[in-house]
């Protein structure tokens, strides 16, 4: 008891000066950081990384889904609007999303049938509209090429998209923080 009144005493001013020498080194740079994380529209310093907010409403969105599994319809009302917003920000503060192969692949793999089934329309109203009756093969092979083109571009133009032009958003959305108080998303350091 003795020894360790005068001990405390010690560590207490040590801790007292230490955080005040602390504080100040360590505020001066901070509030030069803190400059560049400012809201460019609101001057707000309450400003978060993009992906934290996202990453953030992601998880608090799973654990109030499993609350709703668990406690039933009653709750499903409360949990629905906590849910919600959390997932609207979160969705928002979503990273940009690469486009997907998967119509300009189901294009390819179906333009036989699409084409079969555009050269039976164009057939049955060639022969209503025009009286002629037009060749349903020929009908069908050029709408076959036709949708094959078309899927092929669309494929390269995802592809084109996800090579050169997803990465550059991707860093972007990396970059970017959220304004908490306006909503504002901003790159720091960069005019708004
Ligand atoms: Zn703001």
């Amino acid at each position: 008891m003795r020894l360790r009144q005068p001990a405390n005493r010690m560590t207490d001013l040590e801790a007292n000066q230490g955080a005040r020498s602390h504080q100040s080194v360590l505020h001066v740079p901070r509030e030069e950081n803190d400059i560049l994380y400012w809201c460019p529209a609101c001057k707000s310093q309450n400003t978060q990384r993009l992906s934290t907010v996202h990453m953030s409403g992601l998880s608090q969105f799973s654990a109030i889904t499993g609350g709703v599994g668990w406690t039933g319809a009653p709750a499903i009302g409360g949990a629905w609007t906590t849910g919600t917003s959390q997932t609207q920000l979160s969705a928002i503060a979503a990273p940009p999303p690469k486009k997907s192969y998967r119509n300009g692949l189901l294009l390819l793999f179906l333009s036989p049938l699409v084409a079969a089934i555009v050269a039976e329309v164009a057939f049955l109203i060639a022969q209503r509209v025009f009286g002629t009756t037009l060749i349903y093969e020929q009908l069908a092979t050029i709408s076959f090429f036709a949708l094959e083109i078309g899927a092929i571009a669309l494929l390269l133009r995802v592809f084109a998209f996800n090579k050169n032009i997803w990465p550059r958003l991707f860093r972007e959305w990396q970059m970017s923080f959220l304004c908490r108080r306006c909503g504002q998303i901003f790159v720091p350091g960069s005019a708004p």
